[in-house]
């Protein structure tokens, strides 16, 4: 992979915005600051936040082995994944590859930048990438290939054989979303950033870290990607706030594990009674929080639960999906009651 030639040109051109915070880094140092316009009187949040997010990027970059430097994040996964198609897709030209059924948001990005998005359909018997046609749709114009892995909606993981296959390949990006690794018996595949410059990984503090209402999203890749995207991204992305927060949470893992081990469990005595009911004909295994369902019809069902006040996601439109509800594990109580709904219907 040459990355500067998948560097938009105007990118590579561009100079970037130089914040006040940007220009004197040192946050640590007692100092008088009257540079940047913010209102002198402490409340908290009254001065721009750190640009570079430099304390939750330390806690990150120990627990999870990897460099500070190979560390971006944003407001939301949403933003790291948009920043990369603003960084290497020219629009109106360049194209890449999601593989659906998946997470919806790739190919809303992929429409929003003017990118083609090229849909590869998963196996229709186990939900696996398949290679071969993968391959053979690249062209010279191919950027990227979003991989999900737990997939969204599926639950399952990726072959180990499909992911190495397509990293070493494709001469572009591969961009693995392990939004839901921490509730997979799979490894992360950080280790292996180190091994292939051209694999880009994604987690977000939305699920297992339990902070969706903060928006923060994580990108690791080598330090060459983090710096052409650190180039472009808005430069106070992150409010006090949601760093706080984070900073709060990573050094509280203890609960983050507990609860992890408690979905899991949840997950596990869910599957089982799922099966009692004699509408659902399918369970999908699952290596994240949610479980996905085949139910005799998706429509009915969803509405029937509504009437009983729980909300599901009516997948059904998705391909491969047909009559397929996905559920998030909620609490003991939550899941008890969502077994008494279904049963009486
Ligand atoms: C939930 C989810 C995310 C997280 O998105 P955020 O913007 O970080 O909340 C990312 N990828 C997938 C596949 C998801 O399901």
């Amino acid at each position: 992979m040459n990355l500067d030639k998948l560097i938009r040109n105007n990118i590579k051109t561009m100079q970037p915005y130089s914040s006040a915070r940007d220009e004197f880094k040192d946050f640590e140092q007692k100092m008088i600051f009257l540079d940047a316009n913010e209102s002198p009187f402490e409340n908290g949040v009254n001065r721009y936040p750190d640009p570079q997010q430099k304390s939750v990027k330390r806690l990150l970059a120990d627990q999870k082995g990897v460099h500070a430097n190979q560390i971006l994040l944003g407001n939301g996964s949403d933003e790291v994944l948009d920043l990369l198609f603003r960084v290497f897709c020219e629009p109106n030209r360049d194209n890449v590859i999601t593989l659906p059924p998946t997470y919806g948001m790739y190919g809303v990005l992929a429409n929003l930048n003017a990118v083609e998005n090229r849909e590869v359909l998963l196996s229709a018997d186990d939900f696996q990438p398949q290679t071969e046609v993968i391959l053979k749709t690249i062209d010279t114009n191919t950027k990227m290939i979003f991989l999900c892995s737990p997939n969204n909606p599926t639950g399952n993981s990726f072959s180990k054989e499909s992911i190495v296959t397509l990293i070493q390949y494709f001469n572009g990006l591969v961009v693995l979303d392990e939004a839901y690794i921490d509730f997979s018996e799979n490894e992360s595949w950080l280790a292996k950033l180190k091994e292939y410059p051209n694999l880009v990984i994604t987690q977000t503090f939305s699920k297992a870290y339990g902070l969706a209402g903060i928006r923060m999203g994580i990108l690791y890749a080598s330090a060459e990607i983090i710096s052409v995207l650190n180039k472009i991204k808005p430069p106070y992305n992150l409010n006090n706030l949601s760093q706080q927060k984070a900073l709060e949470v990573l050094t509280e893992n203890k609960t983050t594990d507990d609860r992890i081990t408690l979905i899991k469990a949840e997950k596990k005595v869910l599957l089982k009674q799922l099966l009692e009911v004699k509408f659902i004909q399918k369970t999908y295994p699952s290596e994240a929080n949610y479980i996905l369902i085949k139910v005799d019809d998706a429509h009915k069902r969803y509405n029937q639960l509504l009437e009983k006040g729980i909300v599901v996601r009516n997948r059904s439109n998705q391909p491969l999906c047909k009559n397929c509800l996905r559920i998030s594990i909620g609490t003991p109580e939550e899941n008890q009651l969502l077994i008494n709904a279904l049963k009486t219907l």
